[in-house]
């Protein structure tokens, strides 16, 4: 009988997880050492030096290629180096097609980092398809996806972006931070490289930074470790433990999170203030539909407009459970101001043209029971 399929839960707590054959600590341990002892010339426990692998970040590693359906996970320090190491399969010259709003640290490595090597990046708007066909040229090797996307929540169709990509021979890649495993799996739809933001929901403490890749092609898999130990970006033990920790409760955590997103985002779609909300879960959502198709829920990111900067300094200014800050996915509700805070590398008339406007505030709904995060929201709501 082959073994029979587990539930994404029973995964997140167990899939790679086993009792220390040493001591029987059911809790993986952290591995501390830089180095491995060898038996002899040759013969060794499988680990040789800690920035090549840790037992701590292997775990790590094979655990999330499980939620995520792939065959390796690979961790590295934060989101950006996992990015940056991705980044790093291309070569002088070539020239890739991504999202028009993807996360702010990418656009930056992108276009004032990377383009000084002679790489091309050229940001489209991906909810219509076709405007990724239409860029491509015969250097284009890549097309980089966020999908929702951040600050605008906007989704993008993963099976015809995974489609376009086969037929031009192009890697695909998804930035999967603001679903998380839990509700939306890309490499089942045909993407080829999945990356997270571990920091994010996958940790979901805000007690940590970490990047996840996962895939399933052998060749990008050995180009991609041989990438991890040369540029040396790598996870420490201690984080990968807590980042282990923490995946143990995604479901658990993510299903509160969409509930209660939901229903800050009803209460926002009906207030006289907000001009505007952007949430997948609304049923006026462009892409309600399509969201439903490939998601298994709509997450925990709400923007909305107030209609200028005043307005929204005003009302950031008099929450009080809803904490200002950078980040997102964790416990906490955290709120913030797209325009002069992830997005302030780019520049004000781009900033416009991807709907990053001054009035626009970003919203990580947090765990909290639901009637305090709308209560604050009432509070603020009334001073603006
Ligand atoms: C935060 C974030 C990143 C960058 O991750 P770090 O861990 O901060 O380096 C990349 N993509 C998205 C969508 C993010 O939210």
């Amino acid at each position: 009988m082959p073994p029979r399929k587990q539930g994404f839960s029973t995964k997140a707590v167990h899939a790679a997880i086993e009792p220390d054959p040493s001591t029987g600590t059911i809790m993986t341990p952290v591995h501390l050492t830089s180095t491995y002892v060898q038996q002899e010339l040759g013969v060794n426990k499988g680990y040789e030096y800690a920035r090549v692998s840790n037992p701590t970040r292997t775990v790590l590693e094979k655990n999330i290629a499980a939620l995520e359906g792939g065959k390796e996970g690979l961790a590295f320090g934060s989101g950006m180096a996992a990015i940056t190491t991705i980044f790093h399969l291309l070569k002088s010259g070539d020239h890739v097609v991504l999202s028009k709003n993807v996360y702010g640290g990418t656009y930056r490595l992108g276009k004032l980092v990377l383009n000084q090597f002679g790489l091309d990046f050229e940001f489209v708007d991906t909810t219509d398809v076709r405007n990724i066909s239409y860029a491509i040229r015969p250097s284009t090797k890549m097309v980089f996806i966020e999908t929702p996307t951040n600050p605008t929540m906007e989704i993008t169709d993963l099976k015809a972006v995974a489609k376009i990509a086969k037929a031009n021979k192009l890697v695909s890649i998804v930035d999967n931070t603001f679903a998380s495993p839990y509700l939306q799996n890309p490499l089942a739809l045909g993407i080829d490289i999945v990356v997270h933001s571990a920091t994010k929901y996958l940790n979901g403490h805000s007690d940590m930074l970490g990047g996840l890749v996962i895939l399933n092609d052998a060749r990008l898999i050995e180009r991609l470790r041989f990438l991890q130990k040369s540029i040396g970006g790598i996870l420490s033990p201690f984080e990968a433990w807590l980042c282990l920790r923490g995946i143990k409760t995604l479901s658990v955590r993510m299903d509160r999170h969409c509930a209660n997103a939901m229903e800050v985002a009803l209460f926002l779609s009906r207030h006289r203030k907000v001009v505007k909300v952007n949430y997948p879960g609304l049923m006026k959502h462009p892409q309600h539909r399509l969201a439903a198709q490939q998601m298994r829920g709509f997450g925990g990111m709400i923007s909305f407009e107030l209609g200028n900067l005043a307005k929204a300094k005003a009302f950031l200014k008099r929450v009080r459970l809803c904490a200002l800050a950078e980040s997102l996915g964790g416990v906490e509700t955290l709120i913030s101001h797209p325009a002069t805070m992830t997005h302030a590398s780019v520049p004000a008339a781009e900033r416009q043209a991807i709907g990053v406007t001054d009035g626009l505030v970003r919203m990580s709904v947090g765990i909290e029971d639901v009637g305090d995060i709308l209560e604050d929201l009432k509070l603020a709501l009334g001073g603006v």
